[in-house]
């Protein structure tokens, strides 16, 4: 998805003023570096001619229009969300090196959301007698289910401290940054949430209750399926 944008560029003493660019268009491949040192930038080719002009007239020189530009590039990276287009490896490493990024802060509080949601259904596994439904995707089970349990991961506790940074990493890179809902029911990225997360949700019989009369339709039609291993009694 290209953005256009228009900066006031500055080359030395001289203001090339309203300057257009596009970016997240082009990438050619001839010239591949970071997006942060102009890669996927395209600018107007008057504005160039302008600033050549002046290096030609000794007003400015080519180190001036050099800084100029990447100081423009640096300016607009931010507002045109050229994080997401930095490689996958640069985003990293560089997450790594500082102990965090951009998509990393991005993706903190569903992520959170997502953890306290996991902790909360772990909790509730380890009481069948309190919770004795379970909801899948789609399914309804007793929470005893082999099904239940081939579905929630072996162990699961609250990652903490250096952990945290690290599944938060996981997770915040994994995601597809041009479909992100901000929802982490939704989460569109190639991760495997069940392995490491608890995702089904076990019920008292009050909530498995109005769990179903919420999942059905007004003519009866049910937009669920009780399990066929399991028959749930409810
Ligand atoms: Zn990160
Ligand atoms: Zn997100
Ligand atoms: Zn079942």
């Amino acid at each position: 998805m290209p953005t256009f944008d228009t900066d006031d560029v500055t080359i030395g003493s001289i203001a090339i003023p309203e300057t257009r660019f596009m970016i997240g268009d082009h990438f050619p491949e001839l010239r591949k570096r970071t997006v942060c040192e102009g890669w996927g930038f395209d600018i107007e080719l008057l504005a160039v001619l302008d600033i050549l002009e002046a290096v030609s007239a000794g007003l400015v020189s080519a180190d001036d229009a050099r800084k100029g530009l990447l100081e423009a590039v640096n300016r607009m990276y931010g507002p045109n969300g050229c994080f997401d287009y930095e490689s996958a490896e640069d985003r990293q490493a560089w997450c790594e090196r500082d102990g965090g990024c951009e998509a990393c802060r991005r993706h903190q509080s569903d992520f959170e959301r997502l953890v306290a949601d996991a902790e909360g259904f772990w909790r509730r596994y380890q009481q069948p007698e309190k919770y004795p439904f379970t909801a899948g995707k789609k399914g309804l089970h007793e929470t005893g289910c082999s099904v239940v349990k081939r579905a929630m991961p072996k162990q699961f506790s609250r990652p903490v401290g250096s952990q945290f940074s690290q599944a938060l990493r996981e997770y915040a890179h994994a995601a597809n940054p041009f479909m992100d809902t901000g929802n982490y029911e939704d989460f569109d990225g190639c991760w495997n949430r069940a392995a490491t997360y608890p995702t089904f949700r076990p019920m008292t019989v009050a909530e498995a209750r109005a769990w179903t009369a919420q999942n059905t339709g007004p003519k009866g039609g049910r937009n669920y399926k009780p399990c066929r291993v399991c028959a749930p009694a409810l």
